[in-house]
C-alpha cells in the first residue's frame, strides 16, 4: 500500500511545480470534511503555528528562568533540569496527588507517574480505578501545547522535593501547582524571555520558507487572512518580520499578507467574551481605542471574535482557524463559534514515522493476538462443556470430565508462550517516540485523551502550516469512513472479540 499522501506532491521548497510525493507524516489529516473553496477567511495563531520554535531552547529557557526565581526565594531547586522527554503534550497533571497521567479517550488512566517516578501497573490501578479524568474539574490540568512542557517538567521535579520535605512552608500538591503555574506564567509575561528571543531569533526560531508561500497562495486564491495571537505587538512584529519578510516577494512585508492583525487577543476569552479593540497606530506599538468597524489591513490589540465576524461579514463555517493550542485555539473556536478548525501538532511527524517504522511488528502483534483470541475462545468453550457436564444441564459433551480437564491444560500450555512472545512486542509499541509515555495519540490499545480531543474539536490536523501548501487553497479534504468494532474489516470483529472498553 502506498503510505504517502495523494495530494502532497511538491518536489521542491518553492513548490512551483508539484511533482513528487511528500511523506505521509506531512499529510493534512481530516476528521470532518473540509472544502477549502468554501472558506472565505483563514485565521492563524502565531506561536508554534506560523512561527515554529525549538522546544528544547524555548522551554528550557522558561524552565531556567522560573528555577532562578524559585532559587532567589530560597527554594532548593539548583539541581532541577529541563528534560523534554519527561513530559509530553496531552498528558494531564493530577494536582490533587502530585501525579502526571496519561488517559485514554474515555478518561481512564493508562499510565501515571508520581513526581518523576513512574507508578507500576498495580499501584496505578489501585490509585486510579474508579477515577475518570474530567478536564472540567479543577483537579486536572491538561498539557495543551508545547508551552506546557516546561511547566509539567518543573512540577514533576518539585513534587519530589515536596515529598522529601525540602520545600518551605506547609504546602500540598495543589498549592505547589499554583506556585509553579504562577512562576511559569510570570516568565512569559516579563520582558526578559521575549527580549532574548527578539535579540537572537536564530537561536530559537525554526525558519520554514514554505509558510509565507502557503499564505501567499491562499491570499491570491481570494481568502481573507487574519493573524490572531496572544503575543504582544513587539514580539509578534519581530517574529513575523524575521520568519516571513525574507521569503516574500520584493517590496512586500508580512503585514501585507493579512487583512487583520490582532495581537494580545487573550484567547480563549477572545472567542467567548466581548472585549474592546485597541488599534496599533505606530510601529513601536502605540495603542488607541478603536473607533468604528475594524479597518482592512490594520493591526489591533484585544477585541473579540464576535466583532471580527460582524465587521468582516463572515460567519462561523466560512472561517478556518489554525492553531496549536488544543483548548485556547481549537476547542474554544469550535465549541463557541462553530469555526472550522485546524490543529498544528508538530510532534505528528515523529509519531507517524515511528508508526510506519513499527508496521511490521504491529502486524506480528495482530497475528499473535488473533491466535491468542482463538485459543481463549476454545478454552471458554471447553470450560463451559465441563460446567454443563458437572451440573448435568444443557447439551452434554461427548468427552469425559478427565478429557476436558486435559484439554484445558493443553490450551493453557499453548497460551503461555504466546503471552511471552506478545509481551515484549507490546512493550516496544508502548514505548514508541517516548519510553515513558509512548505515542501522543495512543493510550494502551486505544486512542489517547489527546486524540479524542483532536477528533472532537479539530476538523483537520497536521504537523505544520506549510503542509497546506501541498494541499493547495482549492483542496477538498474528505474524512475517512469512520470505523466501528462491528465493521467486517475491524480486527476482532467477530464473536471471538475481546471485551470492549467501558463506554464514553
Ligand atoms: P499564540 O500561540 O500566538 O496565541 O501566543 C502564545 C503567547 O502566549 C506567547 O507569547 C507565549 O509566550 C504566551 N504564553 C504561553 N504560555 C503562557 C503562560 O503560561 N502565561 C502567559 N503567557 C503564556
Ligand atoms: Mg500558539
Amino acid at each position: 500500500m502506498d503510505r504517502r499522501c495523494p495530494f502532497l506532491n511538491a518536489e521542491t521548497m518553492t513548490a512551483a511545480r508539484p511533482s513528487s510525493l511528500l511523506p505521509r507524516s506531512r499529510g493534512v489529516f481530516c476528521n470532518r470534511t473540509l472544502n477549502f473553496r468554501s472558506l472565505r477567511a483563514i485565521g492563524y495563531d502565531m506561536d508554534y503555528t506560523l512561527i515554529d520554535y525549538r522546544v528544547d531552547v524555548f522551554e528550557r529557557q522558561v524552565f531556567q528562568f522560573a528555577r532562578e526565581r524559585f532559587l532567589a526565594q530560597g527554594w532548593p531547586v539548583e539541581s532541577l533540569a529541563f528534560d523534554p522527554g519527561m513530559v509530553a503534550r496531552g498528558l494531564v497533571i493530577d494536582t490533587e496527588l502530585g501525579n502526571m497521567v496519561k488517559a485514554n479517550r474515555f478518561g481512564l488512566v493508562r499510565r501515571a507517574q508520581h513526581g518523576t517516578a513512574p507508578l507500576d501497573f498495580s499501584r496505578q490501578r489501585q490509585v486510579y480505578s474508579g477515577t475518570i479524568v474530567d478536564l472540567a474539574e479543577p483537579r486536572w490540568v491538561f498539557l495543551n501545547t508545547l508551552f506546557s512542557l516546561s511547566e509539567g517538567c518543573l512540577y514533576a521535579q518539585m513534587v519530589d522535593l515536596l515529598d522529601q520535605g525540602r520545600l518551605p512552608g506547609a504546602m500540598g500538591y495543589r498549592d505547589l501547582y499554583g506556585q509553579v503555574r504562577a512562576m511559569v506564567d510570570a516568565q512569559h509575561l516579563e520582558g526578559r524571555l521575549k527580549d532574548q528571543i527578539i535579540a537572537a531569533p536564530e537561536s530559537c526560531v525554526v525558519l520554514d520558507p514554505e509558510i509565507p508561500l502557503t499564505l501567499l497562495d491562499q491570499r491570491h486564491a481570494g481568502k481573507k487572512l487574519l493573524l490572531i495571537t496572544n503575543s504582544d505587538w513587539n514580539f509578534s512584529a519581530a517574529m513575523m518580520a524575521y520568519a516571513f519578510d525574507p521569503f516574500l516577494p520584493d517590496g512586500m512585508g508580512w503585514r501585507d499578507l493579512f487583512d487583520l492583525v490582532i495581537v494580545g487577543a487573550r484567547k480563549p476569552d477572545f472567542f467567548t467574551a466581548r472585549a474592546p479593540f485597541f488599534e496599533v497606530v505606530t510601529g513601536d506599538g502605540l495603542l488607541r481605542p478603536a473607533q468604528g468597524p475594524l479597518r482592512p489591513g490594520a493591526a489591533y490589540m484585544g477585541g473579540s471574535a464576535a466583532q471580527v465576524e460582524r465587521d468582516l461579514g463572515i460567519e462561523g463555517d466560512e472561517i478556518l482557524y489554525v492553531g496549536d493550542h488544543m483548548f485556547g485555539d481549537v476547542h474554544a473556536s469550535k465549541s463557541t463559534l462553530r469555526w472550522r478548525t485546524a490543529l498544528i501538532l508538530r510532534e505528528l511527524e515523529t509519531e507517524v514515522a515511528a508508526l510506519e517504522a513499527f508496521a511490521r511488528e504491529e502486524k506480528l502483534i495482530a497475528a499473535k493476538m488473533d491466535e491468542k483470541e482463538r485459543l481463549e475462545a476454545q478454552l471458554s468453550q471447553v470450560r463451559l462443556s465441563l460446567q454443563r457436564l458437572r451440573w448435568q444441564y444443557g447439551p452434554q459433551p461427548a468427552e469425559t470430565s478427565a478429557q476436558l480437564e486435559a484439554r484445558i491444560q493443553e490450551l493453557r500450555t499453548q497460551l503461555l508462550p504466546l503471552d511471552g512472545e506478545i509481551a515484549p512486542l507490546a512493550r516496544a509499541a508502548s514505548e514508541l517516540t517516548n519510553s515513558r509515555w509512548g505515542l501522543l495519540t495512543r493510550a494502551g490499545n486505544d486512542k489517547s485523551h489527546l486524540a479524542r480531543q483532536v477528533e472532537r474539536y479539530a476538523d483537520v490536523y497536521t504537523s505544520r502550516v506549510s503542509n497546506f501548501l501541498y494541499a493547495s487553497p482549492f483542496v477538498y479534504l474528505r474524512s475517512p469512513r469512520g470505523s466501528l468494532p462491528h465493521d467486517p474489516s475491524s480486527p476482532g470483529g467477530s464473536a471471538l472479540a475481546m471485551a470492549p472498553e467501558p463506554a464514553d
